[in-house]
């Protein structure tokens, strides 16, 4: 079984400019917190962003952090280009809150050979766990010890943009219009967009890089909803219970028994929706379950809501008035009626896959991007690929031929829309 090598990874960054450049902003912790009561969520996010503006300021660009920690660089069209339309280019700085982002010591597999990976401290990334890998077969995987994971979500996106921004300074071969870079914080907690303007950003199309495998590009994510569930519970004695007691946790376990079990996040895929309680707490007197609720049409999640609603009306019919309450929550909304509307941009960006060589093919997210709720909020924003796999965990890993693919794909739709016209 192949495992990595730190000294080829470092061999790899003094050929491999992308590569340095991701390594190291992956040795910066910005695991975001979704506890926390302060923005961004994490101090280390504040401190990665202090490092990106000097990076950038470097470049010669003027980059600007606001209070919430977000970075916005604007740059000027090529001389000639003015009149492109304009695109906002997005990356988030934050790693997922599921494993910890610390210290990640990275390793390269060079020349993957196809089966597993195995990982320093003994985990094995294999073709169980991760079907793509197999088409990463000769190529050099960048990969952890197992112990965090890798940050390439989306380290991976902001080492293209940067790469970017160099690039466009040190040749005016890469000829574009008007452009927005914006590092945002917290988006692995859902609150990246809340800190973003789209009257403010002011272009006419937007792009996340944040995308994972080869030749992906999301044009659907999921529309969401949370919601909490309240149970009241009526608690008295064991021993004069009988006819009395009313247990919230029983009618907590008989309101999970009523949602449809085989929709479920476990039990669906593909364009299938689902509710999913995903905390409960609670004793005899009260329970709280908290839940989210995905579908990627309106019509199926109006539906969702409307069941939930029935379900609350049976049990406070059963045991009593303001047994049970629901209160949903808006959460995002699919971006694909949106994206819809600008079918150009989304054969353009077809195109720009295209010379970059890589298949495209799109994909309907069963989560939410940045996108979701820019491109319903008039910034129609499409997500690509970075090449990293297994986000969100100690088996990341990002193909470094499909990372150098990511990047041309970014450069060739910044040349592609040079040519248009607002
Ligand atoms: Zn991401």
């Amino acid at each position: 079984m192949q495992k990595g090598n730190k000294q080829d990874l470092e061999n790899l960054c003094g050929i491999d400019p992308l590569v340095k450049l991701f390594v190291d902003l992956i040795s910066f912790d910005t695991q975001s917190d979704p506890e926390s009561k302060t923005t961004p969520s994490t101090v280390g996010q504040l401190r990665f962003g202090a490092y990106l503006l000097a990076t950038i300021n470097k470049l010669g660009y003027l980059a600007k952090q606001d209070s919430n920690g977000v970075i916005t660089v604007k740059v000027e069209a090529t001389k000639g280009y003015e009149k492109a339309k304009s695109l906002c280019i997005l990356a988030h700085m934050d790693t997922a809150p599921d494993c910890s982002g610390a210290n990640i010591e990275p390793s390269l597999v060079k020349n993957y050979q196809g089966g597993g990976i195995e990982l320093e401290n003994g985990l094995v990334i294999n073709d169980a766990l991760c079907k793509d890998l197999n088409r990463h077969q000769g190529e050099d995987i960048i990969v952890t010890d197992g112990t965090t994971l890798l940050g390439a979500d989306d380290k991976a996106g902001i080492s293209c943009i940067l790469q970017l921004l160099h690039n466009l300074k040190v040749t005016d071969k890469i000829v574009h219009g008007p452009l927005t870079i914006i590092f945002s914080v917290d988006e692995e907690i859902g609150l990246s967009t809340k800190y973003l303007d789209v009257k403010e950003i002011g272009c006419d199309y937007g792009l996340t890089v944040d995308g994972t495998s080869e030749g992906e590009l999301d044009i659907a994510t999921f529309n969401a909803y949370g919601a909490i569930v309240n149970i009241n519970g009526l608690s008295v004695h064991t021993a004069v219970a009988y006819k009395t007691l009313k247990n919230a946790i029983t009618i907590a376990n008989e309101f999970m028994g009523l949602l449809p079990q085989d929709e479920t996040p476990e039990t669906t895929f593909g364009e299938e929706g689902f509710y999913h309680v995903h905390k409960i707490e609670g004793s005899t007197i009260s329970c709280k379950l908290n839940m989210i609720i995905r579908d990627f049409t309106h019509t199926g999640m109006e539906k969702r809501l409307q069941f939930l609603d029935k379900v609350k009306d049976f049990i406070n019919q059963k045991y009593g008035k303001d047994t049970i309450s629901i209160k949903t929550m808006f959460q995002y909304a699919n971006m694909q009626e949106q994206l819809d509307k600008h079918p150009k941009f989304i054969q353009m960006i077809k195109d720009a896959y295209k010379e970059a060589e890589v298949n495209v093919f799109e994909n309907k997210v069963r989560g939410g991007t940045d996108g979701s709720n820019l491109s319903n909020q008039g910034l129609p924003t499409p997500n690509i690929f970075t090449g990293g796999l297994n986000c969100h965990g100690p088996y990341e890993c990002l193909p470094v031929g499909a990372f150098n693919k990511a990047y041309k794909v970014l450069e060739n739709i910044v040349q592609l829309l040079a040519n248009t016209t607002k």
